[in-house]
């Protein structure tokens, strides 16, 4: 029986390593296969894994219907017996219904790899549809670590040095679209995630505290402290 399986997480946990892992498994067996992929770090068309291996990947557009892609696939006479889906979280709803249609009347395994939450800490709409309607959700067993040592659980979003909660949804890459500023992401605990204690921002608090900060009182909540706004709110 075909399944939708998602395997959720934050960045940095090995999901693209995993994706590709499966691919190869799946392929030495016989079984036949595609792998999609959308906004990967690579570019278009490819998907990486940050440990260096990658594979030629269809892009997701937004437009991209699953059902129509594999149901050309099988008039043209290929079978496909398993669909392998990075980046998920960028996925819409509905092609996320596709991706289930899929596997209940086609018989298709399909595993999706995404990221849970964006930087606010709010579930992405791919992956919220996911966990609505997968047939398992899976965390890898590779978990990403929070500079303080403890499983990394929240991406933060780390503009110019600062680390903002608001902003547009997707902003990949290193650099804003039409703005200077640096986008760079970092995962963290809760603990530190709740108090925007990034790695660069404990470091600068250990120079006057003559300690790292792994003290929460050292790093306190930051609810009466003005609001760090990012620079694409404008
Ligand atoms: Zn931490």
């Amino acid at each position: 029986m075909a399944e939708l399986v998602f395997f959720s997480g934050t960045m940095d946990c090995g999901k693209s390593t995993l994706a590709l892992q499966l691919d190869h498994n799946h392929r030495a067996r016989g079984r036949r296969g595609l792998v999609f992929t959308k906004l990967d770090r690579a570019g278009a068309a490819v998907l990486s894994s940050r440990l260096g291996l990658s594979h030629e990947a269809i892009e997701v557009e937004d437009s991209l219907d699953f059902w129509e892609v594999v149901v050309e696939q099988a008039t043209g006479g290929r079978v496909i017996d398993y669909l392998i889906c990075d980046e998920a979280q960028f996925y819409t709803p509905v092609q996320v219904e596709q991706l289930a249609r899929l596997v209940d009347e086609m018989n298709i395994d399909v595993f999706t790899f995404g990221i849970t939450a964006d930087f606010r800490a709010q579930l992405f709409p791919g992956s919220r549809r996911l966990i609505e309607l997968a047939d398992r959700t899976q965390v890898p067993q590779v978990e990403a670590l929070c500079w303080c040592g403890k499983r990394a659980t929240h991406n933060a979003r780390v503009v110019d040095g600062d680390m903002v909660v608001e902003g547009e949804q997707v902003v990949v890459g290193d650099t804003a679209q039409g703005s200077p500023a640096v986008v760079e992401y970092e995962v963290l605990c809760r603990r530190h995630y709740m108090r925007r204690m990034t790695s660069h921002a404990a470091r600068s608090q250990s120079a006057s505290a003559q300690v790292l900060p792994f003290d929460l009182d050292l790093c306190p909540l930051p609810g009466s402290q003005p609001r760090q706004v990012g620079m694409m709110d404008t």
